[in-house]
C-alpha cells in the first residue's frame, strides 16, 4: 500500500473534506501492515472500494416554522458500505453537519458495526437543522419534511438509522410515524425506538453502559477496576448519561460533565439523584451546565473550558469529535491517567493519540469503546424480526457480552511483543478483515 499516495489522491478529489481524510488515514495506517501481506486485497483494490461511500443521498428538507416562516436546509444519507449486512449508522441532527462528517462517521462505521459480531454495513446521515430553541411542533414538521425524501431508500433489510447528536427518543418517534405513513407498514425500519411501538430496553444507556464495560475490561489487563477511580466525562447527551451511570454503578467518582460553553467540576462527584436533575434539565431543552452548579453549590464551572484539566484515573470523552486535543492529552498524562476509552467519535486528535501510544497509556477509540450502541440496535432489529421483545436482564446480558468480545478482537489484534495493547490497530485490524473478505467472497459489484 502507497499510504501517502492514497491519501494525496483522496486529497485532490475530496478537497477540505478534513475529518473525512483523517479517519481515512487512522485505519489506513493501522492496518497497512496486514494489508501488505494479503496480496489479493491489493488484487481486488479493496482500498479505493473500501474508502469511497457505496452512494450518497442530498436532499433539501423544506418545513414551516411556528412563526410561518418557510426554513430550508440540507438532508443527508452516506451509504457506505453493505458487504457483510444492511446499512446501519445513526442520523445527526446539527448546524455543524456536512458531508466530510458524515463521511467520516459512516466510514467509521464500517469497521465499528463489523467488530460488533453482528450483521451490519456502514452508513450514516444527517442534517444542518439545528434542534435546539426548537419547539416540538417545530421538531416534528422538520423530521417529517425529512422523512418524505429519506424514505424511498432506506427499509428493514437495506438501510436501518438510528439517532445520534440531536436525535434522540422524541425525533426517531416523529421519523418513524412518518415512515410507517409512507410506506404503509411497521417494520424495524429505524432503532432507538419506544417501547410501546418496537423498541428495545437498554438501547437508550447502550452506548455508554457498554463503553464502560469496554472500559472495564481494558482496566482489568492492569489488575484495575471502576472502583475508588476518579472519572472525567465530558458532554452530558445520551452517551455520557449512561456513562455516567454506569461507571457510578461500578464504585467510581464521575467529577465531570460539560457542554460546549465549559464543564462543570463536582468534587463530591455525581449520584443518582445529581443525574436524575441533569435529565430533567436536558429533558426540559435548558443548558445544563450552569444551572447544575447553581443547585450543587460545590460543583464549580468552568467557562470555556475542557473537563480534560482535571485529575483524573479514567477519561471517557463522549461529546463530540475533536475535542481532546494535544494539550489535553499532556494535562491528562501529567494528572496521572491510565485510561482513556473513547465513548464519542473520533473525540481524540491524531496527535493526542499518539501521546497516549507513546505514554503507553491504556487507550481505546470510538469504533470499539461506543460500539454498544449500534450492537443494541442490532438486537433491536433481532427482536423486531422475531417479533419479540427481551427482558432488560437479557440485552443488557448480550450487550457486555458482545463489549467482551470487540475487547478480545482488540487485544488479538492489537497486542505487540510486549504485551502493550494498541486499541487502534487492534480496532481496525479486527473491523476491516471481516469486511474486506467479505468483499473478496462477493466479487467487484
Ligand atoms: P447528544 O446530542 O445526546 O449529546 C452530546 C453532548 O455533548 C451534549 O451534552 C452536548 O451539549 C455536548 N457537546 C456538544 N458539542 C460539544 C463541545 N464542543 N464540547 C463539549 N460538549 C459538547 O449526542 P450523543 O450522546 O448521542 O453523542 C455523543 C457522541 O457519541 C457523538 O460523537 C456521537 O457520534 C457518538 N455516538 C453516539 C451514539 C448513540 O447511541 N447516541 C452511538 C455511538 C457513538 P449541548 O446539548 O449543550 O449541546
Amino acid at each position: 500500500m502507497n499510504l501517502e499516495k492514497i491519501m494525496n489522491d483522496l486529497e485532490k478529489k475530496h478537497p477540505g473534506e478534513n475529518e473525512y481524510l483523517q479517519a481515512v488515514r487512522e485505519v489506513l495506517e493501522s492496518i497497512e501492515e496486514v494489508y501488505n501481506e494479503n496480496p489479493h486485497f491489493e488484487s481486488a483494490n479493496i482500498i479505493d472500494r473500501i474508502v469511497e461511500p457505496d452512494r450518497i443521498l442530498t436532499f433539501k428538507v423544506c418545513w414551516v416554522d411556528d412563526s410561518g416562516k418557510v426554513q430550508v436546509n440540507l438532508g443527508y444519507r452516506v451509504q457506505f458500505n453493505n458487504a457483510i449486512g444492511p446499512y446501519k449508522g445513526g442520523l445527526r441532527f446539527h448546524p455543524s453537519v456536512n458531508l466530510s462528517i458524515l463521511k467520516f462517521l459512516g466510514f467509521e462505521q464500517i469497521f465499528k458495526n463489523s467488530l460488533t459480531t453482528l450483521p451490519m454495513g456502514g452508513a450514516k446521515g444527517g442534517s444542518d437543522f439545528d434542534p435546539k430553541g426548537k419547539s416540538n411542533a417545530e421538531i416534528m414538521r422538520f423530521c417529517q419534511s425529512f422523512m418524505l425524501e429519506l424514505w424511498k431508500v432506506i427499509g428493514p433489510e437495506t438501510d436501518v438509522p438510528a439517532g445520534d447528536i440531536g436525535v434522540g427518543g422524541r425525533e426517531i418517534g416523529f421519523l418513524y410515524g412518518m415512515y410507517r405513513k409512507l410506506a404503509r407498514e411497521n417494520t424495524g425500519v429505524l432503532t432507538g425506538k419506544g417501547l410501546n411501538w418496537g423498541g428495545s430496553l437498554i438501547r437508550p444507556e447502550a452506548t455508554g453502559f457498554g463503553a464502560v464495560y469496554f472500559a472495564k475490561e481494558m482496566l482489568a489487563t492492569k489488575g484495575e477496576s471502576f472502583q475508588g477511580k476518579v472519572v472525567a466525562i465530558s458532554g452530558f447527551g445520551n452517551v455520557a448519561w449512561g456513562a455516567a451511570i454506569k461507571a457510578t454503578e461500578l464504585g467510581a467518582k464521575v467529577v465531570t460533565i460539560s457542554g460546549p460553553d465549559g464543564y462543570i467540576y463536582d468534587p463530591d462527584g455525581l449520584n443518582a439523584e445529581k443525574i436524575d436533575y441533569l435529565l430533567e434539565l436536558r429533558a426540559s431543552n435548558q443548558d445544563i451546565v450552569k444551572p447544575y452548579s447553581y443547585e450543587y453549590p460545590n460543583a464549580q464551572f468552568h467557562q470555556g473550558k475542557r473537563p480534560w484539566e482535571v485529575k483524573c484515573d479514567i477519561a471517557l470523552p463522549c461529546a463530540t469529535q475533536n475535542e481532546l486535543g494535544k494539550e489535553d492529552a499532556l494535562n491528562l498524562v501529567k494528572n496521572g491517567v491510565i485510561c482513556v476509552a473513547e465513548g464519542a467519535n473520533m473525540p481524540s486528535t491524531p496527535e493526542a493519540i499518539e501521546l497516549f501510544l507513546e505514554h503507553k497509556i491504556l487507550f481505546a477509540p470510538g469504533k470499539a469503546v461506543n460500539a454498544g450502541g449500534v450492537a443494541t440496535s442490532g438486537l433491536e432489529m433481532s427482536q423486531n424480526a422475531m417479533k419479540l421483545s427481551w427482558p432488560r436482564k437479557e440485552v443488557d446480558e448480550r450487550l457486555h457480552q458482545i463489549m467482551i468480545s470487540i475487547h478480545e478482537q482488540c487485544v488479538k489484534y492489537g497486542k505487540d511483543k510486549e504485551g502493550f495493547v494498541n486499541y487502534v490497530k487492534g480496532a481496525n485490524v479486527a473491523g476491516f478483515l471481516k469486511v474486506a473478505s467479505a468483499m473478496l467472497d462477493q466479487g467487484v459489484i
